[in-house]
């Protein structure tokens, strides 16, 4: 089921709103502030073009990730290279690098299962569960620093 997840744009309200799909409501009301937010419905057709610009700000700037924590995938790399070195030091000293080649072969295995999440640029929304999420190019520095800017001033976006 397609979700949507994006965050108040009041300044200084940083209330985390989730709406599920298919029957996409065309505004939420902030719990915590009470601001009301339009929302464009999403495009989450097979066959569609996808999320072509994001529902929230109408921003066409978006890029895919894998929906991983980053600090999961650290925790991963360095419990890989924790194991090395305790075979190196327990077994032998040829273990470290095969044991390092093994733990980023079943990191790139296990990434191909975890599926792709969609986030706005400008307003850091993230689309999951759409089919044509793996269209979207990835995250592009260029881009983003173009709209980090105005990462900190959610209400002035
Ligand atoms: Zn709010
Ligand atoms: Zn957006």
């Amino acid at each position: 089921m397609p979700s949507l997840t994006f965050f108040c744009r009041t300044e200084g309200c940083f209330h985390a709103h989730q709406v599920i799909g298919p029957t996409w409501p065309v505004e939420t009301k902030c719990i915590e502030c009470g601001a009301v937010q339009a929302i464009s419905p999403p495009d989450d057709s097979d066959s569609g073009e996808g999320i072509a610009t994001c529902a929230v700000c109408e921003c066409a700037a978006l890029f895919v990730q894998k929906d991983l924590d980053q600090r999961v995938g650290c925790l991963i790399l360095g419990g890989g290279v924790a194991v090395a070195l305790l075979l190196w030091w327990k077994v032998s000293v040829y273990l470290f690098v095969p044991t390092l080649l093994a733990v980023w072969i079943l990191d790139r295995f296990f990434r191909r299962w975890i599926p792709d999440v969609v986030i706005c640029y400008r307003c850091d929304a993230e689309y999951r569960g759409f089919p044509n999420a793996a269209a979207v190019r990835p995250y592009d520095a260029h881009v983003g620093e173009r709209y980090s800017e105005g990462r900190f001033e959610r209400g002035k976006l």
